[in-house]
């Protein structure tokens, strides 16, 4: 989005201190050729480099710290499937200013002190469940600090607590609410809202959690490199996730070229950090395809507005030449009568082709033949390539406390 005045002010308040405080940035800036007094407008700070995870690898552990080490009261870390994880260490102030953030998000769902939210994500040195647990505390109102898994002692206290906010992954909401429809616990809990975060996930799946466990659903999205979760949030009018424009300036990106793209297009999104203090990011890439929303949401807030999160960048498939993102998948998926929400892709290359089989789990009603034949006539005309459809009943896919693996790409890269 178009650059407004004070912000670019605390953009050059940001430089300031990576350029002369962050030994990351500073040899990072200087190797690419920019000193401090080259930024001085918004098209300027447009050709600064943009920084990656695997940069923040090779810094592990401290060095991403711009502050002396013994201002920094936590460490969080994203772990990666590769190499090193990234230790994201934060000031008094960074916890404080993600607290901020998180008990905002709480607020534009319409939570308050009155309710009792239980927590599911993780605890640790992920980000997940401390940062649901410290924006509910700054909110007042009531944490119930489960962390994931043990389904029996979750629904319990649920009932026994009568917890009204459930925060989980898609994948554990939708387990949870399995449980209960199969427990017939409907008028034992008192659930009205869910906020659900970290992974993608399609319409389908969130009809499913809505109607199983009758509650209004908000998508959170955040990463642990920018404070954790809480930094965008869903409202009750659904149009969009706001995002704290006083705190993170958002850009996004077309992934291959660079190049910033205009409000209103699809791309990756990309974080400048504006008030982190011990690791600031400038320009971090968070392969997250979204878009931002023009214009202003129906709610009133000021705040800006992203999409839902459509993919990532590195979940693309190219399949016989064509881009795939898993939420065009969903997208499909959604519009076609007796499916139910899990699925999986599964691409092997055979007599040197492309081929793509699409494992979708139907609803009982559904006839198997017809449903497999609907979904490949639907897939070839939207997506335009030619897909083996298999379907399995319900349950018949794995479900995950964590996230779902839904792409299984067997060709030789
Ligand atoms: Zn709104």
């Amino acid at each position: 989005m178009s650059m407004r005045e004070e912000v670019f002010s605390d953009i050059q308040k940001l430089l300031e201190r990576v350029f002369n405080q962050s030994p990351f940035y500073g040899k990072k800036f200087k190797e690419a050729g920019f000193r401090l007094e080259d930024i001085k407008s918004a098209e300027d700070f447009k050709r600064l480099p943009f920084s990656d995870k695997d940069e923040l690898r090779l810094a592990y552990p401290l060095g991403l710290l711009s502050v002396p080490q013994d201002e920094v009261v936590r460490i969080h870390s994203s772990s990666g499937t590769t190499g090193s994880p990234v230790i994201i260490p934060y000031t008094r102030q960074d916890v404080e200013d993600w607290a901020t953030m998180f008990a905002r998000c709480y607020e534009i769902a319409g939570i308050t002190k009155k309710d009792v939210i239980q927590i599911t994500p993780g605890y640790g040195l992920w980000t997940a469940g401390i940062g649901f647990q410290a924006g509910c505390e700054k909110l007042g109102a009531m944490a119930v600090p489960m962390g994931p898994g043990n389904t029996d002692k979750q629904i319990q206290m649920m009932i026994d607590l009568k917890s009204t906010v459930i925060c989980a992954t898609s994948s554990y909401a939708l387990l949870l609410a399995e449980e209960v429809e199969k427990r017939q616990l409907h008028d034992k809990i008192c659930l009205k809202k869910g906020v659900i975060g970290s992974e993608r996930w399609g319409d389908l799946m969130r009809n499913r959690i809505r109607t199983e466990l009758g509650i209004e659903l908000f998508d959170i999205y955040g990463l642990t490199e920018v404070y954790g979760p809480g930094i965008a949030m869903d409202c009750e009018c659904h149009e969009g996730m706001h995002y704290f424009d006083d705190f993170l300036y958002f850009e996004i990106i077309d992934s291959e070229t660079g190049e910033v793209l205009p409000d209103g297009e699809v791309g990756e999104l990309v974080i400048t950090t504006l008030k982190k203090e011990a690791a600031p990011l400038v320009r971090y890439r968070t392969h997250d395809l979204t878009r931002i929303i023009p214009g202003k949401c129906s709610c009133g807030r000021s705040f800006p507005m992203i999409d839902r999160i459509i993919g990532r960048t590195d979940d693309m498939v190219k399949v016989k030449g064509v881009n795939i993102y898993p939420g065009q998948i969903d997208s499909v998926l959604r519009d076609i009568h007796g499916v139910s929400s899990e699925y999986q892709i599964i691409i092997n290359h055979v007599d040197g082709k492309d081929q793509m089989i699409l494992r979708v789990e139907r609803l009982p009603e559904a006839a198997p033949e017809d449903l497999e034949h609907r979904i490949t006539e639907v897939f070839k005309k939207r997506i335009g390539i030619k897909i083996d459809v298999e379907t399995v009943v319900v349950g018949g896919l794995p479900r995950s406390e964590k996230k779902s693996k839904r792409v299984f790409d067997y060709r030789d890269k």
